[in-house]
C-alpha cells in the first residue's frame, strides 16, 4: 500500500499534516456533529468503513466513527478521488474524509459528506475481515471481542453503557452522596456475598507450610490471605457512618461458577449507603434511582434504543417509557410466597419448591414481575436464614429488613438492606452463625461508636443495561467478559 500521509489534529484547532502545513479547513468533528452542521459546512470526518457500495458514476461509503449510531453516508463522484487511493477504501478500512455537508436525497439521513480529499490511515483486507454486513450472532462476535465494538449491536450496547454511568454519577453527586472507591483487593471475607477468588504471590508449584501442613499466608504478599471484592458494602457502610451518603461504583468479584447468562465472574457494582435511613427510605431511593437512570437514557440515547426495540426486543422502548412513569409494585416476601403458592395451585408448574422459607429462584422472580404485576416488584422483609448476617432483624424475630428489586425479563437487579446497627443484636448473630468473630472487629466496633441507622443497595451495571438495552445474554453488555472457562482479550 502506498504510504499516505495522516492529517493530523493539533490543539489550535486547525488540521496539519505531518510536514507541519496547515491542512485546509476546520478540526475533524464528531458524526454526531456532522449530522447537525449547515450544509455547504467545509468538515472533516474520520471513522471506519462499514460498507462501500459502487454505481455509475458514484461510489457511497458509510462511515462510522461509533459516536452516535447512524452511519455518515460518504457520496464520492467519480473522478474526484484518485483509483489508487479509493481501492483502500473497503469495508473495515480507516480513513479521513475531507469534504462538504450535502442535503442528502436518501430517505431517513438529512444530511451527507461530498468528498473532495480521502485520506486511507488504514486499509483492511475485506476478503479476511471478520465483521461483514450481514448479521452477526453474539456468540461470533464475543469470538472477535476486538472488532466487536465496531458493530451496530455493540455499538449501541456500549454508549448505552456510557450514557448510564454517566447518569449514576449525576444521580448521587445531584443528591451529595460522596463517591467512595472501595478497594478491590481485600483481606476480609466478611461479606459472604459469593465466592471469592484468591490473590496470591506464593509459587503454586512450591508453597510454603506452616508445622501443621497448612498453606503458610504469612509468607504471602498481603502476609494473610488476600481476595478480590464481591461487594464494596461494607466498606461503604465505613464511610456512610462519617460522610451521611456515599456511594461506590466499581468492579467486583465473584468466583461463582454458574454459567448462566446473568452472571459475571467480574461485573461493575453501584453500592450506595446512606445513614439516618431505614428500609423505606432505600426502597424510594432505589426506585427513583432506575427511574432517573432509565429516563436518562430514554433521553440521550434515542437512536440506540430504537434499534434496540426494532432488533433485539420490541418491548424495549415501551417498558422503559412505562416504568419511567409508574410505581413499582412493593410487597413483603411472605405477600410474595403466597402469591406464588397460589400460582402454584391454580396450575402453575415451578422447577423449585415453593413455600415459606425457600429462597426465591430466577424463575419466581419472574413470574411475581413478569405475570402477576407486569412491571419492576420491591420484595422486602425476607427470612432471616435466607439473607446476610448484616441485615437488621425485624421485632417478628423471623425476618430482616431486606430488599431485592426484581425487573422484567432479568429478575433481581437491585439487593439491598437496613443494616443491623445494634452492637448486642449483631453480635448475636455473628456467633449464631458461627462466623469469626475476630474477623469482624472493625465492623463491630462501628456499631460501639457512634452508630445510627444506615441502609443501603447493590445495582449490578450489566443487569440494569441488560434491561434497558433488551439484550439477553450479560456477556454481550460488558466489553471483555470474564466467565468460568473464559477470560480472553
Ligand atoms: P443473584 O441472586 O442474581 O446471583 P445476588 O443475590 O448474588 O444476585 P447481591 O449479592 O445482592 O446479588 O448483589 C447485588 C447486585 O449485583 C445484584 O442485584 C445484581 O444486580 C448484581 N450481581 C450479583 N451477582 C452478579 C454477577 N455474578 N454478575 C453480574 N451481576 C451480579
Ligand atoms: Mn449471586
Amino acid at each position: 500500500m502506498k504510504h499516505i500521509i495522516p492529517a493530523l489534529w493539533y490543539p489550535d484547532g486547525k488540521n496539519r499534516d505531518v510536514t507541519g502545513a496547515a491542512k485546509l479547513i476546520r478540526p475533524g468533528e464528531y458524526i454526531r456533529d456532522i449530522f447537525k452542521a449547515a450544509t455547504g459546512t467545509a468538515t472533516t470526518a474520520r471513522g471506519w468503513v462499514k460498507t462501500r457500495r459502487d454505481s455509475k458514476g458514484v461510489t457511497f461509503i458509510q462511515l462510522s466513527d461509533g459516536s452516535t449510531f447512524a452511519d455518515l453516508q460518504i457520496v464520492v463522484e467519480t473522478g474526484t478521488i484518485p483509483e489508487n487511493i479509493l481501492k483502500d477504501v473497503t469495508t473495515g478500512a480507516c480513513i479521513a474524509v475531507i469534504g462538504e455537508v450535502v442535503e442528502s436525497p436518501a430517505a431517513g439521513q438529512s444530511v451527507e459528506l461530498k468528498a473532495r480529499e480521502i485520506q486511507v490511515y488504514g486499509a483492511a483486507d475485506s476478503t479476511t475481515y471478520p465483521l461483514q454486513k450481514k448479521g452477526h450472532t453474539m456468540e461470533f462476535l464475543r469470538g472477535i471481542a476486538h472488532l466487536r465494538p465496531r458493530s451496530n449491536t455493540f455499538g449501541a450496547v456500549y454508549r448505552v453503557r456510557n450514557a448510564i454511568s454517566y447518569a449514576i454519577h449525576k444521580f448521587y453527586q445531584e443528591r451529595g452522596f460522596l463517591y467512595l472507591t472501595a478497594p478491590l483487593i481485600t483481606t476480609s471475607d466478611a461479606e459472604g456475598a459469593g465466592a471469592m477468588f484468591s490473590v496470591s504471590t506464593l509459587d503454586m508449584m512450591n508453597l510454603p507450610r506452616t508445622s501443621e501442613g497448612q498453606i503458610d499466608y504469612e509468607q504471602d504478599f498481603f502476609g494473610k490471605k488476600a481476595h478480590l471484592t464481591v461487594s464494596g458494602q461494607l466498606e461503604a457502610e465505613i464511610f456512610a457512618l462519617a460522610f451521611s451518603n456515599v456511594y461506590t461504583f466499581g468492579p467486583t468479584f465473584r468466583a461463582e461458577n454458574s454459567n448462566t447468562p446473568r452472571h459475571l465472574a467480574e461485573f461493575w457494582m453501584i453500592e450506595p449507603e446512606m445513614a439516618f435511613c431505614d428500609l423505606d427510605g432505600n426502597r424510594q431511593l432505589a426506585e427513583e434511582f432506575l427511574k432517573y437512570v432509565i429516563a436518562y437514557v430514554l433521553d440521550n440515547c434515542k437512536a440506540d434504543l430504537e434499534f434496540f426495540n426494532k432488533r433485539i426486543d420490541d418491548t424495549v422502548l415501551a417498558t422503559l417509557e412505562n416504568v419511567a412513569g409508574s410505581d413499582f409494585a412493593h410487597v413483603t416476601y411472605t405477600e410474595a410466597i403466597s402469591i406464588l403458592e397460589k400460582a402454584v395451585s391454580g396450575g402453575k408448574s415451578f422447577e423449585f419448591p415453593v413455600f415459606w422459607g425457600a429462597d426465591l429462584q430466577s424463575e419466581h422472580e419472574r413470574y411475581l414481575t413478569e405475570e402477576t404485576f407486569k412491571k419492576p416488584v420491591i420484595v422486602t422483609d425476607y427470612p432471616k436464614e435466607i439473607k446476610a448476617f448484616y441485615m437488621r432483624l425485624n421485632d417478628d424475630e423471623k425476618t430482616v429488613r431486606a430488599m431485592d428489586v426484581l425487573a422484567p425479563r432479568i429478575g433481581e437487579i437491585i439487593g439491598g438492606s437496613q443494616r443491623e446497627e445494634r452492637y448486642d443484636v449483631l453480635l448475636d448473630k455473628i456467633r449464631k452463625q458461627n462466623l469469626p468473630e475476630e474477623h469482624y472487629w472493625w465492623y463491630l466496633e462501628l456499631r460501639k461508636y457512634g452508630t445510627a441507622p444506615h441502609a443501603g443497595f447493590g445495582l449490578g451495571l450489566e443487569r440494569i443495561l441488560m434491561y434497558v438495552t433488551g439484550m439477553k445474554n450479560i456477556r454481550d453488555v460488558i466489553p471483555f467478559p470474564r466467565v468460568p472457562g473464559y477470560a480472553d482479550f
